[in-house]
């Protein structure tokens, strides 16, 4: 009989019993016959979860009597091994192994092979499920997979008949039992505690044995076919705007394993001995994570990584539990895990249920970190945590708190640390209500000079900050953020009513619109198609201006919008990504036309145009002399100007951390530009995210920068600062600083913040 039909026939048999009146004991004595019958075996006993330890529940083989009595702690002996680290043994001599504890009451002497697998729910170990023979024989592969077939359905008869409680089930499984500490890197500061929940969340597999092969085979092809036409469809959006980095990398991995034809066939082959398509794709996934497991290679295990993710995929197609947790819906208090994350994505979670953000990878000026940042949610990025990622340390549900300031989450804390938790939140909500308090102070510096803290925003409900923080004004608004958000390309006549309900919040404060800036790190799904084979490199490809300069329809549907929106007022209106002036000049002469046509249709037209530019190309930087007399403001985007001057992708993981905003490269350039620009009559300010960081504003403070635009959380502590400066002081130890090659100006900036009672954190 080959392989497939044994197997079949042993689940045919369970299928049965578990199909049966009998009640669950019955079921579980029946089994562990079956089972024995069909390996041949002389033991087969299964232990389940109780109180905390591992029961024997039945068995044939061993004596009866033992069933209910004997009873090991989890990670104590084989049987214990097994759940602790929810793995298979097999082994030819069972007393050879380090962990063998003897058992008198089983009478279990005379056998010498053993063979072992868990039996999981949600991930957890809930029981073992072992044989023992006689004979030293290490258990042939096929009767293993036999075991965890068997395993699984178990799984489904021990949950369907409430034998293990669930709540017991988490306090268990090796590494994964007690408190854990994941580090990472600070994306967004803050504190946030909450529970676990997973962007994709895993899929439950409720029935386990198929009722018509044929169809299951067929669920699984559909799934197959539909799958790779999703991960050939990302591959084809990746080029107009992956995520960036490593992301194309793992598209491709995703891509060899979607096609790869031997993991098919071993889900077909699963498929066969009887099991339904979810449980097929699980039981091959299990079989894959043992052998990956017995390989210490860290390339391997990335890739494992990346076949996990595609076969929860996979699962999600088969058993139509497609959503993520999004759409789910959250629990009260959550900490959101993924992979990576776009900023659409992050935008569908409610931000009141949202606590935190722990992702795999990130960075600083990804987008999706820049939209968490307004969200007021702290983000913890890079965040890995040994074999399989964060998936081996964290399970769903679990409670975990984070700071991600200190780049650490704590998970399944311990009373200790939770209290010293509580107590750090409490202190940090403190020092938030000392922000808010100068919410109507004007930031003047110590010396007198007012600087002006204005704050970023994208979306209407970003608008209630201003009053909240007390700021100038936004200095940035980036309209874009409609676009990711919309599943369609947003008509005209919503452009007009958000740009006018935002200028409506702002009341007598300037709000200063950039024009969309999509690509890159924003891709948006409907004009992909038109840009996917062009740009390998998206961030330095058609995006922004670029792309609004040659989509003129796009153009002048948001000049039109911006211009009716503000009829009546003053009209502040940025461009971003510009390279060279012409292009200035190009994009004012849209909106120069549709001004034109505004008033010869009579409608009322902004009072007042202000033109600004965003600097963020380096080339922009030489041609200050040809392109300041056009301008009434200019604003450097830092998150952007610093990839390309370093040419460092902002959304690569691995780069991160490598260069730092207080470089000499950076500082210098910038103090060049506040040179250049210096009796221009330009208004100059920095928009990018450096100038909500307590340090960098000093730097841009120092090099004579008067105005920031900021994350709304950073509004509060930069006034702060700005009240604690003395500026003249500043600038002068600035430029001391930059004059010698040999200064470190972190350091320096640190120590001078120091002398002087400033805290930079
Ligand atoms: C920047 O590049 O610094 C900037 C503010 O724009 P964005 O982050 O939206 O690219
Ligand atoms: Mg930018």
């Amino acid at each position: 009989m080959s392989a497939a039909a044994s197997a079949r026939q042993i689940l045919t048999r369970l299928h049965e019993v578990m199909a049966s009146r009998l009640h669950a004991q019955a079921k579980l004595d029946r089994v562990v016959e079956i089972i024995g019958e069909s390996l041949t075996s002389e033991v087969c006993s299964i232990y389940l979860l109780r109180q905390g330890m591992l029961e024997l529940f039945a068995t044939r083989g061993l004596n009866k009597t033992a069933v209910h009595v004997t009873r090991m702690a989890v990670g104590e002996g084989l049987t214990g091994t097994i759940a602790d680290n929810v793995e298979t043994l097999n082994l030819a001599e069972a007393r050879a192994h380090p962990d063998f504890r003897y058992r008198e009451e089983t009478g279990e002497e005379k056998f010498h092979s053993f063979a072992g697998v868990p039996i999981v729910y949600r991930e957890r170990a809930v029981g073992v499920l072992c044989v023992q023979h006689v004979e030293p024989r290490r258990y042939e592969d096929v009767e293993i997979e036999a075991l965890q077939t068997t395993a699984m359905v178990l799984s489904e008869l021990i949950t369907n008949a409430e034998l293990v409680d669930e709540e017991e089930a988490r306090g268990l499984t090796g590494e994964r039992t007690g408190p854990q500490t994941v580090t990472g890197l600070t994306l967004v500061k803050g504190l946030g505690a909450g529970q676990a929940v997973y962007h994709q969340p895993r899929v439950q597999i409720t029935q386990t044995v198929a009722e018509d092969i044929e169809a299951e085979r067929q669920r699984v092809y559909r799934a197959f076919d539909k799958m790779r036409e999703q991960i050939d469809a990302l591959a084809g959006q990746a080029e107009f705007g992956g995520k960036g980095g490593e992301h194309e990398e793992v598209l491709e991995t995703y891509k060899m394993f979607a096609y790869d034809e031997g993991w098919s066939r071993r889900i077909n082959e699963a498929i066969d001995s009887g099991l339904t398509a979810e449980a097929a794709i699980e039981r091959v996934q299990q079989h894959t994570r043992m052998r990956m497991r017995e390989i210490d290679d860290p390339l391997l295990q990335d890739r494992m990584h990346d076949l996990e993710d595609l076969a929860n995929r996979l699962l999600r197609i088969v058993s139509g539990q497609l959503g993520t947790a999004a759409q789910q819906g959250l629990p009260k208090d959550t900490i959101l895990i993924a992979r990576n994350l776009g900023p659409a994505e992050l935008l569908e979670y409610d931000k009141r249920r949202l606590k935190g953000v722990i992702l795999e990878e990130g960075s600083l000026t990804a987008h999706v970190v820049i939209v968490a940042r307004a969200m007021g949610v702290p983000v913890l990025g890079r965040a890995n945590h040994g074999k399989g990622g964060l998936r081996g340390t964290v399970r769903e549900g679990d409670e975990i708190l984070l700071d991600a300031g200190a780049g650490i989450a704590t998970v399944r804390p311990s009373v200790q640390v939770a209290d010293a938790f509580a107590a750090r939140f409490a202190k940090s909500r403190e020092r938030q209500a000392a922000y808010a308090e100068l919410r109507d102070v004007e930031p003047f510096t110590r010396d007198g000079t007012r600087i002006q803290v204005m704050m970023n925003a994208g979306l209407r409900d970003d608008m209630s900050a201003l009053a909240m923080t007390g700021a100038d004004g936004v200095g940035l608004f980036r309209t874009e953020f409609q676009f990711l958000v919309s599943a369609t390309l947003p008509q005209r006549e919503r452009q007009t009513r958000l740009y006018r309900d935002v200028l409506e919040a702002a009341s007598d404060k300037p709000v200063i619109f950039r024009t969309v800036d999509i690509g890159g790190d924003k891709s948006v799904p409907y004009l992909s198609s038109a840009v996917a084979d062009a740009d390998e490199n998206p961030a330095m490809g058609w995006r922004a201006l670029r792309l609004g300069l040659d989509r003129e329809g796009l153009m002048k549907a948001q000049a039109r919008a911006l211009l009716e929106a503000a009829g009546g007022r003053s009209l502040y209106v940025m461009f971003p990504m510009v390279s060279e002036p012409w292009e200035f000049d190009a994009a004012k002469a849209v909106f120069d036309e549709q001004l034109a046509f505004l008033r010869r249709k009579k409608k009322v037209s902004p009072e007042a145009i202000h033109f600004g530019a965003m600097l963020e190309v380096p080339a922009l930087a030489e041609v200050l002399d040809v392109l300041l007399p056009k301008l009434s403001f200019l604003s450097v985007g830092t998150n952007d100007l610093t990839q390309f001057l370093f040419a460092a992708d902002r959304a690569n993981p691995r780069l991160a951390q490598r260069y730092d905003w207080l470089s000499p490269s950076i500082i210098r350039f910038l103090s060049r530009v506040v040179q250049g620009s210096v009796g221009s009559g330009v208004d100059l300010g920095v928009c990018g995210e450096m100038g909500g960081r307590r340090l960098e504003a000093l730097a841009l403070l120092g090099i004579g920068f008067r105005r920031l635009s900021i994350t709304p959380a950073a509004v509060g502590p930069i006034k702060e600062l700005v009240r604690r400066v003395d500026l003249t002081e500043l600038s002068a130890a600035m430029s001391a600083w930059l004059s010698d090659p040999g200064t470190d100006l972190r350091a320096s900036l640190v120590a001078w913040a120091e002398q002087r009672h400033i805290d930079v954190d």
